[in-house]
């Protein structure tokens, strides 16, 4: 015996395709309000045609109308009827040509409409579909896809930089000697290209520019089309990451096509991370969208002939999640790093952005260098303008070391909220916070000096204790590590200490604080080695149609371990600090009374506390 299931879902769809008409039907009546009439009587009585054509025979009928394959007809008494024809049946075929009758026979033209009609009915699925088909493709990918909409797509929606407009050169990239030492040799090849075959020498087609961002990967790959002198094709990588699978990869090549027809030329392909992920994980539309548009860059890479005189330039922050079918020989083999500016690089990109701004005579640029630590060029760039905006607000007629110094702390942390209202026993209680970590910081051997101690608000901090890097550091050791959890822990137990409980304000630092210490454990082997050792436990997050989830590589007895270390590297730095507060309890005291009335303390002012007690 055969059994239908429950819910199959074929009967689903001819019942979707019917309300679907249905709904159009409706719609379209209500487009032509003129023949609405022809409906509109509520008491029609559908009779077969050959009740129709008796009727007519027996002269029983005041009018006649047909339209399409209807007909309506009013008998004298006032009753209405409808009957259906073979369209292509006309009023000949039908005998309603009888002049003996006294029936008016009138037909309605509709071929007028007709034609609109049908291209609605043709077009309406279509539109529908296309709705449909961007409702699913905007939540199923996670890109959100371009600008523009569903039409004009296909095309390349790449910028040509103008060349002659805004020359960029490699003396408007300050710093990254490295990264321009790395990439003059394909200006020189974009130059010469005859000298390189003539040499036999295969000359590279795509270079990958990694670097944090606002480290300036787009400036440089500029300045090499700049330096080169040619055309300069950019796009970027989210642009590709459409509604329609297949738009992106046509849109690569009308890309391709348009760049080796203006060939010697570079495509500058920014943020290719958006494109270019592993392929072969997660679902949606989005994804095979992008998996796409990837075969189709390299495939167009594969493709140059060696003559072809194009390069591909692409810009990333994320190396790691790139494909690595891009990162093999003939695509994106050439990797180009651009470091964080340090020191020197600082200074330099100060130069030459301050260059256009009006400084004091007696600003010193390099001072703000050595305070920019991790900084990027970008960065660097928003501090001069800040800089330069807050020294037009005070109707200065240029920018002082004070507005530089005061663009530095705003570009760090945020602007200053001196509006927001505080009570005074809550600005009590951040100052004693705040004093707390500069303490404890002042007391661990490997912490940066203090700076600045602060209690008007900025950006979501309530108060500021900033601890100032005095040079580039690349490593940090467990005993660093270890130390910044203690003046982390600083603020929560100087309220605890003072005022017997804590308050929601440490959660920021208890953050910082877990993630340090979980790292320390998972990441760096710093964990007791006996319980944990020395392995790095990494949590997989896959996507899955845009959502993350994460998959642990490690048992749940190691997850519990790791916890325990966790948890025990934490209370260890909080004892640690509780020890240090507590022997300094009077200072802490004293200086938070002063930091109340002054709001903020500087870094001399704070060092002049422990002049009398040297004992760091
Ligand atoms: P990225 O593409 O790496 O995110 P950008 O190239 O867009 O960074 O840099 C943003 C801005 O920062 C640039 O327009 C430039 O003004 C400034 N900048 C960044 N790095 C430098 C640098 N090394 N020299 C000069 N300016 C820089
Ligand atoms: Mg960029
Ligand atoms: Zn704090």
């Amino acid at each position: 015996m055969k059994q239908m299931p429950k819910n199959a879902p074929k009967r689903n769809n001819p019942f979707k395709i019917l309300l679907i008409i249905a709904l159009l039907g409706a719609g379209l009546t209500l487009l032509f309000p003129g023949n609405s009439s022809f409906f509109s009587q509520s008491t029609v009585e559908d009779i077969p045609l050959t009740g129709l054509l008796e009727k007519y025979g027996d002269d029983e009928l005041k009018t006649i109308k047909i339209k399409d394959n209807q007909i309506l007809a009013e008998s004298f008494d006032g009753a209405m009827y409808r009957a259906f024809k073979e369209p292509s049946a006309n009023v000949k075929d039908l005998g309603l040509s009888d002049l003996s009758k006294r029936t008016s026979v009138e037909v309605i033209d509709t071929s007028g409409g007709k034609i609109w009609i049908n291209i609605l009915i043709g077009v309406a699925p279509f539109i529908l579909l296309v709705l449909f088909l961007v409702f699913i493709s905007r939540r199923a990918s996670s890109m959100g896809g371009g600008e523009g909409g569903p039409f004009g797509f296909g095309k390349s929606r790449a910028k040509v930089y103008d060349k002659t407009k805004h020359s960029t050169k490699f003396t408007d990239v300050a710093g990254a000697y490295e990264a321009k030492d790395e990439v003059e040799e394909v200006v020189d090849f974009l130059k010469n290209p005859k000298k390189y075959q003539k040499m036999g020498a295969k000359t590279p087609k795509g270079i990958l520019l990694v670097g944090a961002p606002g480290t300036g990967k787009t400036l440089l790959a500029r300045a090499i089309a700049g330096e080169a002198d040619v055309p300069f094709f950019s796009v970027s990588g989210s642009e590709f990451v459409e509604m329609f699978v297949g738009v992106g990869a046509s849109r690569v090549r009308d890309l391709f096509k348009t760049a080796k027809r203006n060939a010697p030329a570079i495509i500058f392909i920014d943020e290719i991370d958006a494109i270019g992920k592993h392929r072969g994980q997660g679902v949606g539309g989005g994804h095979d969208e992008r998996e796409q548009t990837l075969n189709q860059i390299l495939t167009e890479m594969d493709g140059f002939e060696s003559g072809t005189n194009l390069i591909v330039i692409a810009a990333t922050n994320r190396p790691d999640v790139l494909d690595k079918a891009l990162l093999r020989p003939g695509r994106f083999d050439r990797r180009v790093h651009i470091d964080m500016p340090d020191m020197e690089a600082r200074l330099q990109i100060l130069t030459l952005h301050a260059k256009n701004k009006t400084l004091a005579p007696n600003t010193n640029l390099q001072k703000i260098a050595s305070k920019t630590v991790g900084f990027s060029g970008a960065d660097l760039e928003n501090l001069l303008n800040e800089a330069a905006i807050s020294a037009v607000k005070a109707r200065q007629k240029n920018v002082s070391q004070e507005d530089l110094e005061n663009a530095v702390e705003k570009v760090s942390m945020g602007p200053e909220r001196r509006s927001r209202r505080i009570t005074d026993s809550e600005r009590n209680i951040i100052a004693h916070h705040e004093v707390g970590h500069a303490i404890a910081g002042h007391f661990c051997e490997t912490s940066e000096p203090v700076h600045k101690v602060s209690i008007i608000s900025r950006g979501m901090a309530l108060g500021v204790t900033w601890f100032l890097p005095e040079e580039d550091k690349y490593l940090m050791s467990e005993q660093k590590m270890q130390e910044e959890m203690v003046s982390l822990h600083g603020g929560r137990i100087a309220e605890r200490l003072i005022f017997g409980q804590t308050t929601s304000g440490a959660s920021n630092d208890l953050e910082r604080i877990s993630r340090i210490a979980r790292s320390m454990v998972m990441t760096y082997g710093m964990g007791d080695r006996k319980k944990v050792g020395p392995v790095v436990f990494s949590e997989k997050s896959k996507g899955w149609g845009g959502m993350d989830f994460h998959e642990k590589d490690f048992s749940e007895e190691t997850a519990r371990a790791i916890d325990e270390d966790v948890q025990h590297l934490i209370l260890e730095a909080e004892s640690k600090c509780e020890e240090i507060l507590k022997k300094n309890l009077s200072l802490l005291k004293k200086i938070a009374t002063d930091l109340l009335k002054k709001e903020n303390i500087s870094r001399e002012e704070f060092l002049a506390y422990f002049k009398e007690k040297p004992e760091k």
